[in-house]
């Protein structure tokens, strides 16, 4: 990396730390030839995504939006920040495992939404299905809640 103060070509890494559970790398670096010291950050991004809503639009992949969809539906039910970090990276991996070139359909990231939630927390999942619009089976929808009611009835007391 070319230092930002003199321009000269390299520069040496002096430390290196992991930060937000692994999900960014700070490195501190110094120039040998005028000594500015510095750093730069990585973080963890998926870049040129676009998602093609129901309508035929696209629109940019925001993950902004998915920590805002999954940070309704887990409100007050998920304690830990890790864990939360964690569930939004896993949401991330598969949208992006899951894109044909650079392309994915929102229903498609909703399902994988759904997938992941249904995995941690039933509530959670039933909530956010509830908010989803593209949610496309209502029939099974009912069914999901007809069984977490049913559990309910059936747990001793
Ligand atoms: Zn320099």
């Amino acid at each position: 990396m070319r230092c930002p103060g003199c321009l000269h070509e390299d520069t040496k890494v002096v430390e290196t730390r992991v930060l937000d559970d692994a999900m960014a790398i700070r490195r501190r670096r110094e120039c040998p030839e005028c000594g500015f010291r510095f750093s730069t950050k990585e973080q963890v991004e998926i870049l040129n995504l676009k998602v093609k809503k129901r309508n035929g639009e696209f629109e940019p992949y925001s993950t902004e939006k998915i920590v805002r969809c999954v940070h309704i539906a887990l409100e007050k039910r998920l304690k830990s920040e890790d864990r939360y970090k964690r569930l939004i990276a896993a949401i991330e991996r598969d949208v992006q495992l899951t894109a044909k070139s650079d392309t994915i359909e929102s229903s498609t990231i909703g399902d994988i939404v759904m997938k992941h939630l249904k995995k941690i927390d039933k509530v959670a999942y039933i909530r956010f299905a509830s908010v989803y619009q593209d949610f496309e089976d209502l029939v099974e929808f009912q069914e999901e809640v007809e069984k977490l009611i049913s559990k309910r009835h059936k747990k001793p007391r």
